[in-house]
């Protein structure tokens, strides 16, 4: 068999061993660094493959200019960095790993939760700059009994729900392609408003689609307590970040974490930084050792299985099934 060749558009891990050894024998594998087609369609143009992390618009004019190209692997969960459309029309299958971080993304929500409920960070910036005072935090209240906000209901959100509920919190969600109950998960469906409404903590995890984008806008931040606060887990770009900003100066909002902003990474200087009721980590959720380890292995076997004639495991357009470059 020839040797197939697989870009990989960008990573943010130290070894390419996994990935090595996953396409030995079948593809030379070239690492880039790059942030928009721009970088690596040069190295991109004649691959049969292509392994995308965070580099994107992935669009139907990048497709065209890598004409061999027969599966496009997405490393984590959110595929918006590709046209998933434009990927169908061309013929390319497209595919992303949707379990491998579901643990950690819930573990990191619920660690933020906790951090601006309890203002873990205040406390301890004012303890390391030599204070000894409980005023700082003021006011705090009782989680048990508060009420957390999900939108997006899919895996992540409802791991979260499990953990908030072993703290007593009351869980609302928002999730229109969820119905009114899921089994063994003790939560009530409500609507946009009332959920933004109601909520003490609103967390969020849809995927970033054009519905999402920007769904956390001024309108939305009009309607929330000015007690409650924001996590973002999901996709920077759900929020509108001027609206957060202009909510934050107005005390129409108590705070925010925020794990993914819009844009990343954060400027320096930018009117989100220094805040003290604003806790931002740099994209983070996704990681631990043991998800690194299955987000390392996925992709490369996508594109393993495609090269080798097989139909891979998670497709996200699997319209292009009998359409698609691979004759798959
Ligand atoms: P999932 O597909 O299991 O769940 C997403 C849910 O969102 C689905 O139930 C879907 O019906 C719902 N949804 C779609 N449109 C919606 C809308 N307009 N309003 C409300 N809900 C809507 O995905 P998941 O595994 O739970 O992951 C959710 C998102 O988390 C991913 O798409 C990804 O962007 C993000 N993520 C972030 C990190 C990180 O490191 N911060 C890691 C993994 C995933």
């Amino acid at each position: 068999m020839a040797t197939a060749k697989v870009v990989l558009t960008d990573y943010v891990w130290e070894s390419l061993d996994i990935e090595k050894e996953t396409l030995a024998g079948l593809a030379e594998l070239v690492a880039l660094k790059a942030k928009t087609p721009d970088e690596f369609l040069p190295d991109a143009s004649d691959c049969d493959a292509l392994l995308n992390t965070y580099a994107g618009p992935i669009t139907a004019e990048a497709m065209a200019r890598m004409p061999k190209c027969k599966i496009i692997a997405r490393y984590g969960i959110g595929v918006d960095t590709i046209d998933l459309g434009a990927a169908t029309e061309a013929g390319i299958i497209v595919t992303n790993n949707p379990t491998y971080c579901i643990d950690e993304v819930a573990e990191h929500a619920m660690a933020l939760i906790l951090a601006l409920a309890r203002k873990i960070v205040v406390y301890d910036r004012g303890v390391r700059a030599g204070a000894w005072d409980i005023a700082p935090g003021k006011p705090i209240f009782r989680l048990s009994g508060s009420t957390l906000g999900l939108i997006g209901f899919g895996h992540i959100g409802r791991q979260v729900a499990l953990r908030a509920r072993a703290f007593g919190m009351r869980i609302f969600f928002f999730d229109p392609a969820v119905g009114a109950t899921v089994d063994g998960i003790d939560a009530k469906k409500a609507d946009l408003s009332e959920l933004l409404r109601e909520a003490d903590f609103i967390s969020l995890h849809p995927p970033l689609v054009p519905a999402t984008r920007r769904m956390i806008n001024d309108d939305a931040l009009r309607q929330v307590k000015p007690t409650a606060y924001l996590i973002n887990c999901a996709r920077g770009p759900i929020v509108d970040t001027d609206a957060l900003v202009r909510a934050l100066d107005a005390d129409r909002i108590a705070g925010c974490a925020l794990d993914t902003v819009d844009p990343e990474p954060l400027p320096d200087p930018h009117p989100l930084r220094g805040r003290e009721n604003v806790i931002i980590c740099p994209h983070v959720a996704w990681y631990s050792e043991q998800s690194l380890k299955a987000l390392q292995a996925g992709a490369p076997a996508e594109v393993r299985r495609v090269l080798c004639g097989q139909w891979p495991v998670n497709v996200v357009n699997p319209a292009v099934k009998g359409k698609n470059r691979a004759g798959l």
